[in-house]
């Protein structure tokens, strides 16, 4: 639900600048609504998160407060946790201390986009105000993943951030952004031959730190589902996987009650009518060099970012293709490197089915991992 269109921040790559401001805040009874229809929706899902979205919704902790505390008044047949998605900022005594009384059923995860260097780019020199307040986001969810962006500017801090917050002990995620990042054609040569140096000096962080997982999905690419020429999969009809579950598992909510798919679907940010149902349902692999691609089975995709710059759910934009590749040669590197460490006794010890994924893991590996990119 996107309860608050304004945020105390002015991030570079934010959709809310293309947000009508006169439409800002969710009332209650709007929220009030949409949640009784989802606990009682007959729909086959026992259980329902509600996010609180922004701009930052912590700028209307009374509204959340309100909703959550009423929420627990009435007596429900589904389960339930609420999440929001903040920018880590705003933190007064008062919400520290409901948030920690109403912690098992409201969790709350932060955006932290690297070191000061990286975070401070775009970010609205914010790094100092959430580092204040990270020790309570770690200790009160320490399970909930921060989430780190990269995009063009921050490319040359990715390593120096993923080694920091390692050592803070944060557990976090980092992405490269879908859109054109890139520039020209020798600007992106340079971009991702800076991408690539910093690539490399992970795959070496964590070759000498065996006890700590691989930052995620940046480094933990899933190898063994990549469609190798010997164990080719049917690209056709049917075969397609989405990659998220805007417009089915995912409803997004606007702040006067209109849905969508998710919240890249609103048409102040694609321009577009959202798509009527059925959508983000691929039919085939499009456009035609993804139908081509090896690597198609586990690239990500955006629907709603296909829909505004394709104008269909399926047709995949391809601006992360070359960033994506060199993420995944970098997680062949690691994960040869890796199963170098493991102990005999530890290999002796997997299952069928993990000696399977490490079988499927070095074929890839041994097709990709030694080749220059
Ligand atoms: S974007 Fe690139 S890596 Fe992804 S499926 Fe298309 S061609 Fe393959
Ligand atoms: S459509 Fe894009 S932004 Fe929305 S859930 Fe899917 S991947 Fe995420």
């Amino acid at each position: 639900m996107t309860v608050y269109h304004g945020c105390n921040l002015n991030c570079r790559y934010c959709y809310e600048h293309r947000a009508n401001k006169d439409a800002n805040s969710m009332d209650f009874e709007v929220a009030r609504n949409i949640i009784t229809h989802f606990m009682e929706a007959d729909n086959g899902f026992d259980n329902n998160e509600f996010q609180f979205f922004g701009g930052e919704p912590m700028i209307v902790f009374p509204l959340i407060r309100e909703i959550v505390d009423w929420f627990h008044t009435q007596s429900w047949k589904k389960g339930h946790i609420f999440f929001i998605c903040t920018n880590g900022t705003i933190l007064t005594e008062e919400m520290r201390e409901w948030l920690t009384q109403n912690k098992q059923c409201v969790a709350a995860g932060i955006s932290l986009d690297g070191n000061k260097a990286a975070h401070d780019i775009g970010r609205s020199n914010s790094y100092d105000l959430l580092l204040r307040n990270l020790p309570f986001f770690k200790e009160t969810w320490p399970t909930q993943p921060a989430k780190m962006t990269i995009y063009s500017e921050t490319i040359p801090y990715v390593a120096d951030s993923i080694i920091e917050l390692e050592e803070m002990g944060l557990y976090f995620t980092a992405n490269i952004v879908f859109e054109n990042i890139w520039g020209n054609a020798k600007q992106k040569r340079n971009l991702l031959g800076m991408y690539k140096k910093q690539l490399l000096r992970l795959v070496d962080y964590y070759a000498c730190h065996p006890h700590l997982e691989p930052v995620g999905p940046l480094l933990q690419r899933d190898l063994e589902y990549i469609n190798l020429p010997n164990r080719k999969i049917k690209v056709s009809d049917g075969d397609c996987q989405r990659y998220c579950g805007a417009g089915h598992e995912m409803v997004m909510v606007e702040v006067d009650g209109t849905t969508y798919p998710c919240h890249r679907f609103a048409h102040w940010i694609t321009n577009r009518t959202a798509p009527s149902a059925p959508i983000n349902i691929q039919k085939g692999w499009k456009p035609e060099s993804c139908a081509q691609c090896n690597f198609i089975t586990i690239c990500p995709t955006c629907a709603g970012f296909n829909w505004e710059l394709n104008g269909d759910t399926g047709i995949r934009t391809t601006y992360h293709c070359e960033a994506f590749k060199l993420e995944l040669w970098a997680s062949a590197q690691l994960q040869a490197i890796r199963l170098g460490q493991c102990e005999p006794s530890d290999l002796l010890r997997l299952s069928g089915h993990e000696k399977n994924r490490i079988k499927n893991r070095l074929e890839w590996i041994l097709e990709f991992a030694g080749k220059e990119l």
